[in-house]
Formats: C-alpha cells, sequence, structure tokens
C-alpha cells in the first residue's frame, strides 16, 4: 500500500492493483468539515452540515479525476446483499440497501463510508469489473465478501482466482474487544477457524480479528490475491475516523473504485 497526496486530499492505494483501476481508501484530511468530523467526512447522517459533506465528496473525487456525477453508492446496513450498479446515479439519492456493488461499467465510480467497519476492494482485471464491500462484525459473519465475489461470478463471469482484493483500514484486533452474542456468532460463522479470529489478550473479553476474518471469507471464496493494509482505525485517529474509539462522535471516512478509461476524466 501506499499514501498519495493530491490537491491536499491524503488517500491510501494498493500497490497490487494495477495503474488502470482507479481505487482510493480517503484519509480523514483534506475536508473542510470542523471538529468532531474533522475533516474530511463523507458521513451524511452523522450530524455534519451536508453542504460540507457534499464539497468533501467533490474535492475527493476531483482528487481521483473522477467526476462526482459518475457516484454510485448504497444505504450500508450490515447485510450481505450486493447490488449490481449499471450507471451512476450522481446526486439523486438511491434507497437501495446494500453492503456489497459490483460493476462492469467504466461511468459508474462505486463509494463507501466507514469508521471501524473493514472496506473490501475487488478488482477483476480480465473482464474487467470492481466491487466494494462494507463489513463490521455482522458483515463478516454474514460474509459479505463472499457474496460480493459470487455476484461477480454470476454477472460477469469472473474466476475467483483472477481476482485482485484488497483489505483496507478497520478497527483492529489489539482495539476489538467482543461481546458474548458476537462470539457466539463468529463462532457459528467460522467453526473451528474461529480460535484463530478471537484471541484472548488482557481482560476478561476475547477480541475479534476482522482483517483475518475478512482474508479468511475471500480465501474461502476462491481468493488468492488478498492485500492487507493492516491499519487500525482506532490506533492513528490522525488518519483515520473510529466509531468506538471516538465513542459515536465522528465522521465516515470514504473509499472508492473504478474502472479507468478515457470516461475517467472530468
Ligand atoms: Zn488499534
Amino acid at each position: 500500500m501506499t499514501f498519495q497526496t493530491q490537491s491536499g486530499i491524503r488517500y491510501l492505494t494498493f500497490d497490487s492493483f494495477p495503474g488502470d483501476v482507479i481505487h482510493a481508501i480517503f484519509t480523514r484530511q483534506g475536508g473542510l468539515s470542523p471538529d468532531p468530523w474533522a475533516s474530511l467526512n463523507f458521513g451524511g447522517t452523522v450530524g455534519d452540515e451536508t453542504s460540507r459533506v457534499r464539497e468533501n465528496r467533490f474535492r475527493a473525487f476531483r482528487a481521483l479525476k473522477r467526476d462526482p456525477q459518475s457516484m454510485f453508492d448504497v444505504w450500508q446496513v450490515h447485510s450481505a446483499d450486493v447490488v449490481i450498479a449499471t450507471a451512476p446515479h450522481g446526486a439523486v439519492p438511491v434507497e437501495l440497501k446494500a453492503d456489497g456493488m459490483i460493476t462492469d461499467t467504466p461511468e459508474v465510480t462505486l463509494f463507501m463510508r466507514f469508521a471501524d467497519c473493514t472496506p473490501i476492494l475487488l478488482y477483476d482485471p480480465l473482464r474487467p469489473a470492481v466491487g466494494i464491500v462494507h463489513a463490521g462484525w455482522l458483515g463478516t459473519v454474514r460474509k459479505a465478501a463472499a457474496a460480493t465475489v459470487q455476484a461477480m461470478q454470476a454477472a460477469y463471469g469472473s474466476s475467483p482466482a483472477d481476482l485482485l482484493a484488497a483489505i483496507g483500514p478497520a478497527i483492529g484486533p489489539d482495539h476489538y474487544e467482543v461481546g458474548p452474542q458476537v462470539v457466539e456468532q463468529v463462532r457459528c460463522a467460522f467453526g473451528s477457524d474461529s480460535d484463530l479470529l478471537l484471541q484472548q489478550k488482557n481482560g476478561p473479553r476475547p477480541h475479534f480479528d476482522l482483517w483475518a476474518a475478512n482474508r479468511l471469507v475471500l480465501e474461502q471464496a476462491g481468493v488468492k490475491n488478498i492485500e492487507v493494509a493492516g491499519l487500525c482505525t482506532a490506533c492513528n485517529p490522525q488518519d483515520w475516523y473510529s466509531h468506538r474509539e471516538q465513542k459515536g462522535k465522528t465522521g465516515r471516512f470514504g473509499a472508492l473504485i473504478a474502472l479507468g478509461g478515457k470516461l475517467s476524466t472530468i
């Protein structure tokens, strides 16, 4: 992975992804929102002003040379539902609820928001096609990443072995203590592998490893090429919003992915 800065916007890219796929995990730097959302907040339901959130998004898209009107996003609801994006919806809100999105249309920029949950990017260089996933603990045990891989197989004939996958910054196992309800669902979803995913540290409650769990979900779906950022949102508050570390009073960082080509410039 590499941190880059463009027009004051600092973002992360994955070295395993070639240059013809446009992608970024945006840090919280380079926007205009004040505390507690400072500064590049994309969350529209966290108390920040809509006009600032929109301007932040415009800045971020322009930094990546993507037309803001090319956006496709959804209401993220911790499901394993996947939407196929066939055209941008731009400024017109969609009422779709999902936690995976895929497209093979270069005009579409897939966009999602995060603050501790796991961002996962997918790229099939052969079709070509892209996907993006939002997976907190619930989306992880529901295997949203596998559902998105399977949606790319069904829609585009993608072979999981051809896919490049990247797991972005999320709350790390050092900070992610979980209660009995989560432990039970992790054990139910991952069986004997759950011993590796639930680590006992100081204190009575185990810590859940979202990075390793989503890597396992992808591997079990047949994905072989997986880059993991290994960055903890709670450990790095200068770069990332952390819902848990900032006790709910915070913003949302963004992630986007799009197929490149002539249509990518504005
Ligand atoms: Zn941490």
